[in-house]
């Protein structure tokens, strides 16, 4: 199987450009955020307060109450929670924070790792994340680091949301991604960062196809 790891911060453009890569090549897609977004539902939903002071609980809860499942539906990836398909409810804004706050502890971390090794096993997949290329996938066949100024990704993942039909504005939207970044690249547990071994690709001057382009280039070159 030939393993691709995407890592970056928020708003790089992972997840289009994953999606889109694997579509052209015929990889399967897997978004980790996802992931982490069920567990931080699960706990909003559960009423468990996300601190890492609670995560005995936490891990109890998830361990006990969570079945989390991958399931793909023509390329694209859902994500069932106990049997319910809560793919869009993850993405709504307040779950990134709850994901972002989720992601730093490290029972939660633990119990997402197998979920993503096996669907690495038995597909051919672009993956993308935080810790792909650090932790999860470490002798993955392809890394790269994704990112772009600060400005720009808040600028990209404003729009998207706006596309959506949410009402954000964009001040909230930077000040969110700045966050976000800070306490990914900060926790203890697998933080943000380059793998050795990943080649680093800013795509601030990029547009979307030119960036889909650069990493299939760069997947090809690497097989
Ligand atoms: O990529 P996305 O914005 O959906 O991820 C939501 C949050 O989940 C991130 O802010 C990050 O804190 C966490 N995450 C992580 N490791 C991953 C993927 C996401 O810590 N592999």
């Amino acid at each position: 199987m030939i393993n691709v790891a995407i890592d970056g911060p928020v708003g790089a453009g992972k997840s289009t450009i994953a999606r889109e890569c694997a579509k052209r090549i015929g990889f399967i897609y897997v978004d980790t955020g996802a992931l982490y977004r069920t567990v931080g539902l699960f706990c909003k939903r559960n009423d468990i307060e996300i601190s890492t002071d609670n995560a005995e609980n936490i891990e109890k809860a998830i361990t006990e109450g969570l079945k989390l499942e991958i399931r793909l539906e023509n390329g694209t990836q859902l994500v069932f929670m106990n049997g319910e398909n809560v793919s869009s409810e993850i993405r709504l804004p307040e779950m990134s924070m709850a994901a972002s706050a989720v992601s730093a502890i490290p029972c939660v971390r633990r119990f997402l790792l197998e979920t993503q090794r096996k669907v690495a096993r038995e597909n051919n997949v672009i993956m993308d994340g935080r810790d792909i290329g650090t932790v999860i996938l470490p002798d993955a066949e392809v890394k790269i680091f994704l990112t772009a100024k600060p400005e720009i990704r808040a600028k990209r993942r404003y729009d998207e949301l706006v596309a959506k039909g949410l009402d954000v504005k964009f001040e909230d939207v930077l000040s969110d991604l700045n966050t976000r970044d800070y306490n990914d690249s900060h926790r203890a547990e697998a933080p943000l960062k380059q793998a050795d071994d990943a080649i680093l690709l800013d795509t601030s001057e990029y547009d979307f196809e030119q960036s889909v382009e650069a990493v299939i280039r760069l997947i090809e070159k690497r097989q």
